[in-house]
């Protein structure tokens, strides 16, 4: 009952809680306070965020202005963590690879990977290959497609 009480007391402090909105949107509002004050509880009990004393890592003013300021960022596109929006490229792609004596004899990767896909008939052996990637590659078609093809099969 306690805790119940004190969220309301936070959430009435700091909601975005205009008399002139319509009351579903009081309602969203009321409701994305729940969540955000939900998200604060769980953060002083994480045992990352835990400080030596009684002061919390954080008080429920700083969170929100961190989380707003996290979405603009976010949003403007200068976020410094989280997700990217391109995958990382290969290396394979962007460093300089030179055609090698990989070994034995073995499956060409990218030939075997065509098969495998359906779209080409037979695989080929070969002893040639790059070291860097560590991968079989016949001469000169695989090699130059798996260097230079994002998408060689
Ligand atoms: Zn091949
Ligand atoms: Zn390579």
């Amino acid at each position: 009952m306690g805790g119940v009480d004190k969220a309301d007391q936070y959430i009435q402090y700091y909601c975005f809680n205009q008399k002139t909105q319509k009351w579903y949107k009081r309602v969203f509002f009321k409701f994305l306070e729940i969540l955000k004050y939900n998200a604060y509880r769980l953060f002083l009990l994480s045992p990352n965020h835990q400080t030596v004393g009684n002061s919390p890592a954080m008080t429920y003013l700083q969170f929100s202005r961190q989380i707003a300021s996290s979405l603009i960022d976010e949003y403007c596109g200068i976020g410094t963590r989280g997700r990217q929006s391109a995958a990382p490229v290969p290396s394979r792609l962007i460093e300089r690879h030179m055609p090698n004596i990989v070994g034995k004899k073995s499956w060409c990767h990218v030939c075997w990977m065509k098969v495998s896909a359906g779209k080409q008939d037979k695989r080929k052996q070969t002893m040639y290959g790059c070291l860097e990637c560590g991968k079989h590659l016949c001469l000169p078609e695989c090699f130059t497609a798996y260097h230079t093809m994002a998408k060689y099969c």
